[in-house]
C-alpha cells in the first residue's frame, strides 16, 4: 500500500503537467485586436518582423520637412517593438498603387491632396507574401503621402498652435502606423449600431489612440506624434504575432 501510494503522486503530477502544457501553447496564438488598437489583417498584415525597417523619402523637400517626424516615430517604434527603425536620407519614387517598394522600406512624402480629398492623407501598405516562411504576412513596408495643406494653411487643425503642431505630427504618425500594420480601432462603443468617426477607446487621460479615424493622439507639445498608451499594446502584439502565421 505504501509503495503504491508513493508512486501515485508522481503519476498525478505528470498528468497535471500534461493538462498545463497545452494551456501554455495557447499563449502562442496570434491576437489581432484589443482595447483601442487593431491589426490590419484586412490588408494582409498579421505581424511585424524583428529585422530592421528604414524610412526613405519621395523627394528632397519632403525629406527636409518629414525627417524630424520620421525620427520621432523611428525612436518610439524601436523602443516599443524591439525592431530597429532608422531614418535614411535616401530619395526613392513610390511604386504604382498595387505594387510594393523595396522590402522593409517606408517611403514618406508630402503632396497636395494625395487622394483628391481636402485634408486627407493616405498610406499604402504591403505584407510579406511567402507562405510557409516565418515572415509570412509580416509588414513588408509601404509608402504614404501626407497632405501638404497641413503646413500651407495656417491653423489647419486648430487655432491653438500647440494643438495644431501636435495634430500635424499625429497625422504623420497615424500613416506610419498603417504601414507597420495597425488599422483604425473605431468600434461601436455607444451601441447605436454605427461605428462613428472618433469612436475609439480613450487613454486614461482622455486621449484618442493616434490610429483612431479620422484622427487621434496626444495634443500636448511633448506628446504630439507619439503612439499613445492605447496604440503601443498593438505595436507590441504585432511583434508577438511574428512567426505565428
Ligand atoms: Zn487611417
Amino acid at each position: 500500500m505504501h509503495v503504491r501510494a508513493r508512486h501515485t503522486l508522481p503519476v498525478l503530477l505528470a498528468a497535471l503537467l500534461l493538462l498545463v502544457m497545452p494551456g501554455r501553447a495557447h499563449a502562442a496564438t496570434p491576437v489581432y485586436s484589443g482595447t483601442g488598437w487593431k491589426i490590419d489583417t484586412k490588408n494582409g498584415i498579421h505581424s511585424l518582423s524583428p529585422k530592421p525597417y528604414v524610412f526613405t523619402f519621395t523627394d528632397t523637400a519632403s525629406r527636409t520637412r518629414l525627417t524630424p517626424y520620421a525620427q520621432a516615430a523611428a525612436t518610439q517604434l524601436t523602443a516599443v517593438t524591439g525592431t530597429t527603425f532608422t531614418v535614411s536620407t535616401t530619395i526613392e519614387t513610390p511604386p504604382a498603387v498595387g505594387s510594393c517598394p523595396a522590402e522593409h522600406h517606408i517611403i514618406l512624402g508630402v503632396k497636395y491632396r494625395p487622394t483628391g480629398t481636402k485634408g486627407m492623407s493616405h498610406a499604402w501598405n504591403c505584407f510579406t507574401n511567402r507562405p510557409g516562411q516565418i515572415d509570412y504576412r509580416s509588414a513588408w513596408g509601404g509608402w504614404t503621402w501626407i497632405d501638404s495643406e497641413y503646413w500651407s494653411t495656417s491653423s489647419w487643425f486648430s487655432t491653438n498652435s500647440t494643438v495644431n503642431t501636435a495634430r500635424i505630427k499625429n497625422a504623420v504618425t497615424h500613416e506610419i502606423g498603417h504601414i507597420v500594420g495597425l488599422t483604425h480601432p473605431n468600434r461601436d462603443l455607444d451601441g447605436d449600431g454605427v461605428v462613428e468617426s472618433f469612436e475609439c477607446a480613450k487613454t486614461t487621460y482622455g486621449y484618442l489612440p493616434v490610429m483612431c479615424s479620422p484622427r487621434g493622439g496626444y495634443t500636448t507639445a511633448s506628446g504630439g506624434g507619439q503612439f499613445t498608451s492605447r496604440d503601443t499594446p498593438g505595436l507590441k502584439q504585432l511583434v508577438a504575432n511574428y512567426g505565428l502565421g
